[in-house]
């Protein structure tokens, strides 16, 4: 097996070549459009993300017009994305934290967007990395905690510490880009209940390639 931080270089411009194109699957317009899109999407998938989002930020397109809604009428609002209740009431909490503490304006650093309520650091590394083209972290979601022990990048299952283990092995400019593309290669080939290893381009490189059956 070679050393671990070639074999992580080594998947980095694999998955480049794989998934030249790979980006946010979310629909945004502007950083807070992202934020209330990534705050959505927890438990649910991006394409019906999009789909609430559309009417979503017709109604509410500020935070100013997000802070001022019901909790009634939000939870109608994101019902379809899943756990609709406490969705709603972070959005409304997180767009009045905007409006009383940034004058309207979503944050641009990570201390300042994690102190929003609702908001944790992969819904803050979304929107720095993405709305703000500022990188200071990896997205770690559940493709990328899946991919990352399955491909030997980490042995931690915290996503804060595989987070930190990523950010050691791949260079930063790349960070944005190798999370969709690890996600992308998570919901194409290395899905969760059977690895499509056979078909897969890293399984020279991967720890966890299943033999192909004789
Ligand atoms: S070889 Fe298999 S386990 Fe490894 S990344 Fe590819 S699909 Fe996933």
């Amino acid at each position: 097996m070679r050393k671990k931080q070639e074999r992580a270089l080594e998947i980095t411009v694999r998955l480049k070549r794989m998934y030249p194109k790979a980006k946010c699957s979310l629909d945004f317009t502007n950083p807070f459009e992202l934020l209330i899109a990534t705050m959505l999407s927890a438990q649910s998938t991006d394409v019906r993300v999009n789909i609430v989002t559309k009417s979503l930020f017709r109604k509410y397109p500020d935070a100013a017009t997000m802070a001022k809604a019901s909790q009634v009428e939000m939870e109608r609002d994101v019902k379809q994305t899943g756990f609709f209740r406490n969705k709603a009431k972070a959005v409304i909490a997180a767009s009045k934290a905007i409006v009383e503490k940034h004058g309207g304006r979503v944050p641009e650093t990570m201390e300042e967007l994690t102190a929003l309520p609702g908001v944790g650091r992969k819904t803050a590394n979304v929107v720095l990395s993405n709305a703000f083209k500022k990188p200071v972290g990896i997205v770690v979601d559940t493709h990328v905690t899946r991919l990352a022990g399955r491909l030997g990048l980490t042995a931690n299952t915290d996503a804060v510490k595989i987070e930190e283990d990523l950010m050691k092995l791949i260079p930063q400019k790349e960070w944005t880009a190798f999370s969709h593309r690890l996600i992308a290669h998570g919901r194409e080939i290395c899905v969760a209940r059977k690895p499509k290893c056979a078909q897969c381009g890293l399984n020279d490189v991967c720890p966890s390639a299943e033999e192909p059956p004789e």
